[in-house]
């Protein structure tokens, strides 16, 4: 049986993916992020169909959710995958996603790590800068390898997404103006161990309009069709991630994928090479939701906090980008609406879910969703206030896996020691 996203998001309902949350969490001690592997599922299968037909690959962006079962459920649908470090190359490896499936984003790439990439055989570097170009020759003459690369350009549009989301503005320090990639492109055939073939450009994330889209894959269209005018060979364009998704109902309207996919089919409507899609977000982010049990309710001056045991170290979204998350308690009666600040227990007036926001009353004991959590919540976690880090479980048809078990004591502090022993450097 293969649910539909709304039909495995009926948290609000109680159940997620077929399991029932309050049954879950009597089994597992709150907070755990659960991710149902259904809406995953049909996430993948949406964006499949959109480009079906067109020479495409997708590239799963590891950042938004790096569980390595989340990577398998990725590896065993095709899906490859987005890497920005050596940790998440070892992971997407770990999870059975072919080097020849891997693209390595970021701008600061080192030699170590770039020598770890070309060892693996990973498809192609996203290069962000000369520098990292030199870097590239250098260490795949070096290796006497040949790298395969694309040019990441910044094509200076605004996604209109938060601040520290957006990418592709020219103050963003992503990519490179279109001038500097033309330099390379001429200076090219100098570089013996560097296949520069491709553009790369990701405008930033939670894009909720086709816009930005349009005018920055406009832009490297037309790049293109100049270098190839010049002579020059472009076998993949890889258009990054970014398509948003929708946290809070009524205000979010993401762009369905087959829009997405229409507009991308117009633009490059004359390129005959290999399309590289790189979502994020959009995969796996209302696929997930945090439980979390209330704490107790502390009366304020001007205003009730609803203390729960999930943390801004579980999910830095909203004290980072006072990103809005859907917060539904899992009452089994009905009660009064009533409105909380939901905070966590950490040490910081930023751990902060949601202000004054309307929802059923609450008591010590009751179990929340918080929702849309499935991407940049849990690979974002740390361990601040030395609070462990969290379960993670994956739902499918019914049934549950434990992804990661909830850290121990023990494991939160591996590697720190007394200074038994002083060198001297
Ligand atoms: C973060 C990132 C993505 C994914 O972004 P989403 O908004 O999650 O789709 C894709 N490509 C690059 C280069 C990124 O840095």
């Amino acid at each position: 049986m293969t649910l539909s996203i709304e039909q495995a998001m009926t948290h609000t309902m109680h159940t997620f993916d077929g399991v029932d949350l309050h049954a879950l969490a009597a089994q597992l001690p709150t907070p755990f992020h659960a991710y149902s592997a259904n809406a995953i599922r049909q996430r993948i299968s949406a964006m499949q169909s959109a480009f079906h037909g067109l020479d495409h690959r997708i590239c799963y962006a590891v950042k938004a959710n790096s569980n390595v079962a989340i990577l398998q459920l990725m590896a065993n649908h095709g899906v490859g995958a987005d890497i920005v470090s050596l940790g998440e190359l070892h992971r997407s490896l770990a999870a059975g996603i072919p080097a020849e499936h891997i693209v390595f984003s970021g701008v600061g790439k080192t030699a170590e790590e770039i020598a770890a990439a070309l060892a693996v055989g990973v498809w192609r570097f996203n290069v962000e800068s000369l520098d990292e170009l030199r870097l590239l020759q250098q260490v795949a003459q070096l290796h006497g390898v040949c790298a395969r690369a694309a040019a990441r350009i910044n094509p200076d549009v605004d996604a209109g997404t938060h601040e520290k989301i957006s990418t592709g503005k020219s103050e963003n320090k992503f990519g490179v103006s279109i001038d500097e990639a033309r330099r390379w492109f001429a200076n090219a055939g100098k570089l013996s161990n560097v296949r520069l073939d491709g553009l790369h450009a990701h405008i930033g994330s939670q894009i909720l309009s086709l816009e930005p889209f349009a005018e920055a894959l406009r832009r490297v269209e037309a790049f293109r069709q100049e270098l190839e005018a010049d002579g020059h060979v472009i076998t993949s364009v890889d258009i990054g991630g970014g398509l948003g998704v929708c946290y809070r109902q009524g205000h979010d309207h993401p762009v369905a994928a087959a829009d997405y996919a229409a507009l991308v089919r117009e633009v490059f409507a004359r390129f005959q090479g290999t399309l590289v899609l790189e979502p994020g977000r959009y995969l796996v982010a209302e696929a997930g939701v945090l439980l979390t049990r209330v704490i107790r309710v502390k009366p304020g001056v001007d205003r009730s906090f609803l203390v729960v045991d999930a943390a801004m170290n579980d999910l830095m979204r909203p004290s980072l980008y006072e990103a809005w998350h859907e917060i539904v308690p899992l009452h089994r009666d009905s009660r009064e609406m009533t409105r909380y600040d939901v905070v966590g227990p950490v040490c910081e007036t930023g751990d902060t879910f949601a202000r004054d926001r309307e929802m059923a009353r609450c008591q010590a004991g009751d179990l929340l969703s918080i929702g849309g959590t499935g991407a940049y919540g849990a690979s974002m976690a740390s361990t601040y206030n030395s609070r462990p880090l969290a379960a993670e479980v994956l739902l499918d048809d019914g049934r549950y896996a434990v992804i990661r078990r909830r850290q121990t004591m023990a494991e939160m502090m591996a590697g720190e020691q007394l200074p038994k022993v002083w060198n001297e450097a």
